[in-house]
């Protein structure tokens, strides 16, 4: 195999081993997100449940203030018994009374309710609270994990980058300039292996003589179909 060919074809493969490493990197924020998925939607549980506690408790202080008010009512209402003159009144005076005090009964009853609502509301949200801290525990094992495969990545990228360097420099620029073109416009694949007279990169027939050329591994001869440089390697 002569001496260009042997470059590009080591220079692919680091090409290609730098493209896969650059390619996992940049999907690591959207695995985190992937992953973050299940955060959010227990965290947005949560809040809802806040929301409804919060609304009960307010709901049940209201009530309560209600009853008091309604207390103090019956209270002077009471109060202004030996006041009262003629029968008429007093009969109206006792309804009055008995309204006010079946009213009580039924707030006393929604108060009840309302405490019921809330303690369910408050259950449920400690359950919510603890898979909010589950997810907040296991998203940060993914990330750590992420964080140490992406700087294992990042330090044979720099290994990657300075043997590509050397191997760069021992092609020809204007070889260089092809592989590179050919590199961007396939793909981040610039050469591809000929076999049984087929382009292993674009999976096209070549002219018989073509292939008997590339089989010799001794000029730069491109795919009529995808120009990629063809290269002939043993099985
Ligand atoms: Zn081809």
């Amino acid at each position: 195999m002569k001496e260009p060919i042997q470059q590009l074809i080591k220079l692919q493969e680091i090409d290609s081993r730098i493209l896969a490493k650059r390619l996992f990197i940049d999907k690591v924020p959207g695995r985190i997100s992937e992953q973050d998925e299940p955060l959010k939607l227990s965290r947005q549980n949560l809040e809802k449940m806040q929301q409804k506690s919060e609304a009960l408790q307010k709901k049940k202080r209201d009530r309560e203030k209600t009853l008091e008010d309604i207390q103090e009512k019956i209270k002077k209402m009471k109060a202004r018994t030996p006041d009262i003159k003629t029968n008429k009144e007093y009969q109206a005076h006792l309804k009055e009374i008995e309204s006010s005090e079946k009213e009580i009964g039924k707030i006393e009853e929604e108060v009840l309710l309302i405490m019921d609502d809330l303690d369910r509301t408050l259950k449920l949200q400690k359950t919510e609270e603890v898979v909010v801290r589950q997810e907040l525990e296991k998203l940060e094992v993914v990330r750590k994990e992420l964080d140490r495969e992406v700087a294992s990545h990042e330090k044979e990228l720099s290994g990657l980058k300075a043997e590509r360097l050397g191997i760069v420099n021992l092609i020809e620029p204007d070889v260089y300039t092809l592989y590179m073109r050919l590199l961007r416009a396939g793909g981040g694949i610039a050469l591809s292996p000929a076999k049984n007279e087929v382009c292993g990169g674009c999976d096209m027939n070549m002219p018989p003589q073509l292939f008997v050329e590339v089989r010799k591994n001794e000029e730069l001869l491109q795919c009529p179909q995808c120009q990629r440089i063809l290269f002939y390697r043993e099985d």
